[in-house]
């Protein structure tokens, strides 16, 4: 009894231990994108850009695209912000690239679903690949603007939208 009961107790702290490990791997990557941002430079004559505001952050960017037929070629973002949304941006801009506007557009609204509580990326069919890090700031409502600022953005450059704003 006291065998199986002391077992039950290390499962559960190993569980535990795990899930702090995933996020401090998932806050790894976050600060990894913040400190080294991919395509973090301007493209001039983009075919699409628009400039993102996150004005309850703070957070201010302009995305920039290259569309060829219905494919997105390349993406990238300038700006300043907190890290969770230059990661974000960051991660987005790799996501992206390559993609169909029709990709780009499903993508989007699985991001947008899952920082809202509607998509759960344990037991729900996505195609988010690592942006299921950012599935963590459903728990704090003030960081979903934060994380979604860049895919709100991108989805209005590619709608040929100039400007958005998160209010
Ligand atoms: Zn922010």
């Amino acid at each position: 009894m006291a065998f199986r009961r002391r077992s039950f107790l290390d499962g559960h702290h190993q569980f535990v231990t795990e899930m702090s490990e995933l996020n401090e791997l998932y806050q790894e990557v976050i600060l990894d994108h913040n400190k080294n941002p991919r395509n973090f430079r301007e493209i001039e004559n983009a075919d699409k850009h628009a400039d993102g505001n996150n004005p309850l952050c703070g957070d201010k960017i302009k995305v920039y695209a290259m569309v060829d037929g219905d494919v997105v070629t390349d993406v990238a973002f300038t700006g300043s912000g907190c890290a969770i949304s230059k990661a974000s941006a960051s991660i987005m801009t790799q996501t992206l690239k390559g993609k169909t506007v029709e990709e780009a557009e499903s993508i989007f609204n699985e991001f947008h679903k899952m920082v809202t509580g509607e998509l759960d990326v344990e037991t729900d069919d996505h195609n988010l690949g690592k942006l299921r890090i950012f599935a963590g700031v459903l728990e704090f409502p003030a960081r979903v603007k934060c994380a979604s600022l860049s895919w709100h953005t991108i989805n209005a450059a590619l709608h040929g939208e100039e400007e958005i704003s998160t209010e």
